[in-house]
């Protein structure tokens, strides 16, 4: 294996892309490609193998999806590609990023398939043809298993998210689908990390594979203080403005945005709420980038919404802030983000918004600069409130010390005496007169804290934790991001029982798979959490028996959860499951012991 670590910023056009997906991503809004894009783009349309050790946030669906856009034949119904992973949240974003590019391709079909999801529609929509199917391990294998998905047209196979699929327990599947493609295709395998078993798997099914990373380079950046905010619970824009509003010693901003539409789309958002904002992005010619920072530092604007390239080398020393609004591809570019602020021996202040899913980026972040970044508390409505009553009072005090008052202290008077008030409710009248247009009071409820996050890689930790079971809706509308993370999570070790487990009623189920058949917990976990939708950590304890295993689930299934884990296959095996008797148990059977090691299926 070769190995590559990339350094330079390209153009896509630079990558060999063709005319029509360049045209596809200009009215995306991408300005440049990524790192681990300008890396894995060519590699992947020469047709070569690839190893892509790269997490969510870097860019990586688009490395991957953009040359498989480039190979597909429309004319040719059959999937043309397989992309593997490890849950239906994931398969539909990647399905989704390709529909997306495909803005140009008329006719082209791609499919998401995943546990939890009618057969019915699923066969419906593969009969009528996909050119890319994306779907989750146990699924793929169904439709293999049934013949209703065929993999003879192959060209090339995408592993997604590779180490989760691994902590999920799918490895298995996955090498039996990958046993089952035909001789000849490329694969791409994607992961964050590079856990042995991941490398092995690599070694076995991929030729020569080209190994790319994307640099993390350490770097001090001592004088700026760093925060992020999880974002839950509110839109990124208004708890945006609320964090400036409330923000001390705040005097000038620049937001970095992922793309150029967003630029625009954010600044005039901005506009419209009271801000001298302005768009910073890669269509703006040398003059009007220059007239851009030329305000910036003169004190027209006080924010710039910028994307990466475009607001390189920016030297003002009145940025006060940076706020990454969308999280960089990588640690370098956080760096040399935040490098905005801070200037010229004073203090700034780096605030990157982070969704649950991109927790291991922030992690990564924090490990380059050597840093912790704080979490911050979204400032609350009354904070709000103080900081507008005081700039208001501020602004008043000022006034009182200015000449001229005479002429409007005697309508003050006139006021007072006509209506036969005090002059201190005209003033109130006054005041509340004064503050329209922003009112001193934000209307609305503040959103619950959000809890300080976890990192989805360190073995037994969760997200985001409520305290009641979640059996997540099973319709077939795909979920946009803003859903955030609602992957189950799993631990890396078989558990005896279940760890931070439920403690409402439990129901303890039997299914129709065992030992015999080389089923371990895992197995068990991650066929439940994708099929039915329920989150790891609700499941309660299971006992693996030779020929069946118990498992515990919150009690109160929703009727459709049921009737998808009464369908649910582990390795192939129906599980057909049910509550739990107390069916009488074979003799020898002993409960789950963590240590054994069991018989494996051939
Ligand atoms: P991913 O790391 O693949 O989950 O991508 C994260 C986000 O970055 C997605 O919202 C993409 O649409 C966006 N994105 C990916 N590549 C680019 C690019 N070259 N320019 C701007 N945005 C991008």
């Amino acid at each position: 294996m070769s190995s590559t670590e990339s350094t330079t910023t390209q153009s896509f056009a630079d990558l060999g892309l063709s005319d029509s997906l360049l045209k596809t991503l200009a009215d995306i809004g991408y300005e440049t490609p990524s790192p681990i894009q300008a890396e894995c783009i060519p590699v992947l349309l020469q047709g070569r193998d690839l190893i892509g050790q790269a997490q969510t946030g870097t860019g990586k669906t688009a490395a991957f999806a953009l040359p498989l856009m480039e190979q597909i034949d429309v004319k040719l119904t059959k999937p043309q590609a397989l992309v593997l992973t490890p849950t239906r949240e994931l398969a539909i974003q990647v399905a989704e990023a390709l529909q997306s590019y495909a803005k140009n391709l008329p006719g082209f079909h791609v499919l998401p398939i995943y546990g939890g999801q009618s057969y019915t529609i699923q066969l419906k929509q593969l009969s009528r043809g996909a050119h890319i199917v994306v779907g989750t391990p146990g699924r793929v294998m169904d439709h293999l298993e049934r013949k209703t998905l065929n993999l003879d047209n192959l060209k090339t196979m995408v592993l997604d998210e590779a180490d989760e699929m691994l902590r999920m327990g799918f490895i298995d599947d996955v090498e039996w689908i990958l046993e089952r493609t035909p001789a000849q295709h490329q694969t791409a395998l994607f992961s964050a990390t590079m856990p042995e078993q991941i490398r092995r798997v690599a070694q076995k099914y991929l030729v020569e594979p080209r190994e790319i990373k994307i640099k993390s380079a350490t770097a001090t950046v001592a004088a700026i203080r760093q925060v992020y905010w999880q974002v839950s619970g509110m839109h990124k824009l208004d708890a945006l403005t609320r964090i400036l509003e409330v923000e001390d010693k705040f005097d000038a901003a620049i937001i970095f945005v992922r793309t150029k539409n967003s630029t625009v789309e954010l600044a005039d958002k901005l506009s419209a709420r009271g801000y001298a904002a302005a768009a910073l992005n890669g269509d703006l010619n040398q003059q009007m980038r220059e007239r851009v920072i030329e305000q910036l530092k003169s004190g027209a604007l006080d924010i710039v919404v910028a994307t990466d390239v475009a607001a390189r080398g920016i030297d003002v020393p009145r940025v006060s802030h940076v706020v990454n609004y969308d999280i960089p591809y990588d640690t370098e570019a956080y760096v040399h983000r935040i490098g905005r602020t801070g200037r010229a021996g004073r203090t700034g202040n780096a605030i990157l918004f982070v969704a649950p899913r991109e927790v291991s980026m922030l992690r990564s972040i924090e490990r380059a600069t050597r840093q912790p970044i704080a979490p911050l508390t979204l400032p609350s409505r009354a904070d709000v409130t103080n900081k507008r009553v005081a700039d208001f009072k501020a602004g008043v005090v000022e006034v009182l010390n200015a000449e001229g008052l005479d002429f409007f202290a005697n309508i003050v008077s006139q006021i007072a005496e006509e209506q036969n008030v005090g002059a201190e409710e005209v003033a109130a009248a006054l005041a509340m007169m004064a503050q329209k247009g922003k009112p001193l009071q934000i209307p609305g409820e503040d959103p619950a804290p959000s809890r300080p996050m976890a990192d989805s890689r360190r073995p037994g930790s969760f997200g985001e934790r409520d305290s009641k079971p979640r059996f997540e809706g099973r319709s077939d509308k795909p979920r946009t991001e803003s859903s955030g993370d609602s992957r189950p999570r799993f631990e890396d070790k078989p558990r005896r029982a279940s760890s931070g487990a439920p403690t409402g009623d439990m129901v303890r189920y039997r299914i129709d798979v065992g030992r015999d058949h080389g089923v371990q917990v895992k197995d068990i976990v991650g066929a439940i959490a994708n099929e039915a939708g329920i989150e790891s950590r609700f499941i309660g304890r299971i006992a693996l028996y030779d020929e069946s295993s118990t498992v515990e689930l919150p009690a109160g299934m929703p009727k459709e959860a049921d009737n998808a884990l009464k369908r649910t296959r582990v390795r192939g095996v129906p599980i057909n499951m049910r509550p739990d008797e107390g069916d009488a148990r074979p003799e020898g059977e002993r409960k789950f012991d963590g240590e054994r090691k069991f018989k494996k299926r051939v």
